[in-house]
């Protein structure tokens, strides 16, 4: 059994070629680490499986439970159970937190047959996810990440994936601003979702998060391909020994 399979996997942004033959495949409940140099093309990686637009699938394949996730919009996407946290979403004044929450909540429900949720049975649950993050239940009434400081867009989007509950998540820590309070919410809330059955993608520059958060597998992504795979050992090597190894096997191997 497969939760996702990516196979070949070639995609652009602007013109310029990033993902260069990406192969990739996670059974359901597996907890993927990948790490690699600064422009590897990580990042690109969960915004062609999430849809983004602008980046362009040039061929290979990606397949979420069963569904070609390339053949889907961002929003179908979504609905067939794929989740991309930290994308820093932008400002939507007017909207609050909560209203968002449930609109996100019941587009799913419909596309799985099932009616909205009630308003009182969607605050009491969005209250309590909001204890979960330590984000005080005042936090739900807020325009959606107005004026929120790194954390709370952190804390933000780990509720977001609580209430949505998806089969597939992809974490980005895009950038070393997650104080030591934001990265054990972030892994708190990963580790309460592990089931056997959903399954994460945890991109990350530094070894330190995966102290929380134990990878089943660890993966190198260079230059638009992963390179290397192993255990949760990996990480610390990498962290040991950082990437000038990439360049070394380049150049015996170009
Ligand atoms: P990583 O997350 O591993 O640091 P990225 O996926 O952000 O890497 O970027 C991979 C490569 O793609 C980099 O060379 C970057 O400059 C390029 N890139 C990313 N986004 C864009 C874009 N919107 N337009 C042009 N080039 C981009
Ligand atoms: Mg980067
Ligand atoms: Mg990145």
């Amino acid at each position: 059994d497969t939760l996702l399979s990516v196979r070949d996997l070639k995609a652009r942004v602007e013109e310029k070629t990033i993902l260069k033959g990406l192969n990739l495949e996670i059974k359901p409940g597996e907890v993927h680490a990948i790490m690699g140099p600064n422009g590897a093309g990580k990042s690109t990686l969960g915004y062609v499986l999430s849809g983004r637009e602008g980046y362009e699938v040039e061929s290979g394949k990606a397949v979420l439970d069963g569904k070609d996730l390339i053949e889907l919009d961002i929003e179908e996407r979504a609905r067939a159970g794929l989740f991309l946290a930290f994308q820093y979403p932008v400002e939507i004044p007017g909207v609050s937190n909560l209203e968002f929450l449930k609109a996100a909540v019941d587009a799913h429900r419909a596309a799985n047959d099932q009616e909205p949720v009630s308003s009182k049975d969607f605050l009491k649950q969005a209250r309590e996810v909001c204890k979960q993050v330590n984000l005080p239940a005042e936090f739900l009434k807020r325009g959606v990440n107005e004026g929120f400081s790194g954390g709370e867009k952190k804390r933000n989007e780990i509720m977001q994936m609580l209430l949505l509950q998806p089969k597939l998540c992809i974490l980005d820590e895009s950038d070393s601003g997650l104080d030591i309070d934001a990265l054990k919410v972030v892994a708190d809330g990963v580790n309460s979702m592990r089931d056997g059955q959903r399954a994460f993608i945890v991109v990350t520059h530094y070894q330190r998060l995966l102290d929380y958060i134990k990878p089943d597998y660890v993966h190198v992504l260079s230059d638009g391909a992963i390179v290397k795979s192993g255990d949760a050992s990996l990480a610390l090597e990498l962290e040991a020994q950082g990437y000038a190894w990439l360049e070394e096997r380049k150049a015996q191997d170009p």
